[in-house]
């Protein structure tokens, strides 16, 4: 994803630039356990086993391998898994398989929830310092994984307990391959690809929510603004359940910038989807995305939101 403004338009904006809350979000208990019963420690194990593949490049044998173990993964939590395998000529004329994994808890249920998140990781690192690391492909802990182990994890949960509402996990593959642009070339590819091809003609999920990028150890999460501007009471909903958790410190009710994300194509599809999305990383878009620049606590802090909004009452 990009973000093509990345806009202050608050005050408190500027503790964020400086780091100046770094030490209040650092603080605290240790435990990544939590009151809805998601563990963030398994997430992190999660995420691991994808980065442990190597990158997962549209085309790669770590993409292939990486994809069958989600598919496994979630064929043994979930109720149904559909996979939507498809070939996809970029703008060079190269052809990728990609593959989006859609896992479904309830698929009997009308009213349901979209999860989204991607799994694949980028080709390139642009964002780096070198010109040896710019050619290098991204491990993506956090850019990739980090939402994917968030997903098996709440996986974990939603087999011991039913979920109050249908659920719909969507892996998306081709998000991160191209140039965001403008104009954007060959990424969202995955996304897009959904948003014509839903799994039933009338599939309307009350709401869908993107999980990217929230696995940073440092993990801070302002509103997205395309988000706010046309889901804004599924934003309303998710910092709500945030801060009735007590997360109201990672979930800040603050402005991010616009983000171009998976998001995107499915509000243009009429789908009522936000981004939840912390994008002040450092190593984004460089070799230097590893699992030590993320944390088991930040994914349980996530994790336990996305679960407490798909099981409470
Ligand atoms: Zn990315």
């Amino acid at each position: 994803m990009l973000v093509i403004l990345l806009l202050c338009l608050v005050a408190s904006c500027r503790g964020d630039a400086n780091g100046g809350s770094a030490t209040q979000r650092s603080a605290g208990a240790t435990s990544t356990a939590t009151a809805t019963g998601f563990n963030g420690s398994a997430a992190y194990d999660y995420a691991k086993s994808q980065v442990d593949f190597g990158p997962r490049v549209p085309g790669s044998p770590a993409a292939r391998q990486a994809g069958d173990w989600i598919i496994r993964q979630m064929r043994a939590r979930a109720d149904t898994v559909i996979v939507q395998a498809f070939d996809y000529t970029t703008a060079d004329g190269k052809k990728l398989p990609l593959r989006n994994i859609l896992a479904r808890f309830r698929p009997e249920l009308s009213e349901r929830v979209l999860y989204i998140t991607h799994w694949d990781s980028r080709p390139i690192s642009e964002s780096a310092a070198t010109e040896a690391e710019k050619k290098m492909p991204v491990p993506g802990a956090n850019d990739g994984a980090s939402g994917v182990g968030m997903f098996v994890a709440l996986g974990d949960v939603l087999k011991k307990t039913k979920p109050s509402v249908g659920v719909d996990l969507l892996f998306t593959d081709g998000e991160d391959y191209g140039q965001f642009g403008p104009p954007e070339v060959d990424v969202l590819i995955g996304a897009k690809y959904f948003a014509t091809h839903l799994p039933s003609p009338n599939y309307k999920p009350l709401y869908g929510v993107l999980w990217d990028m929230i696995g940073d150890k440092d993990l801070r999460i302002p509103y997205e603004m395309y988000s706010f501007q046309q889901a804004p009471e599924v934003v309303s909903r998710v910092w709500q359940t945030a801060a009735d958790l007590g997360h109201g410190d990672v979930f800040v009710q603050e402005s991010g910038g616009q983000i171009v994300d998976d998001h995107i194509p499915l509000l243009n599809a009429g789908l009522r989807v936000i981004d939840v999305i912390d994008l002040t990383y450092p190593p984004h878009h460089t070799p230097h995305d590893t699992m030590d620049k993320i944390s088991a606590k930040s994914l349980a802090t996530v994790g336990d939101v996305a679960t407490a909004l798909v099981t409470r009452k």
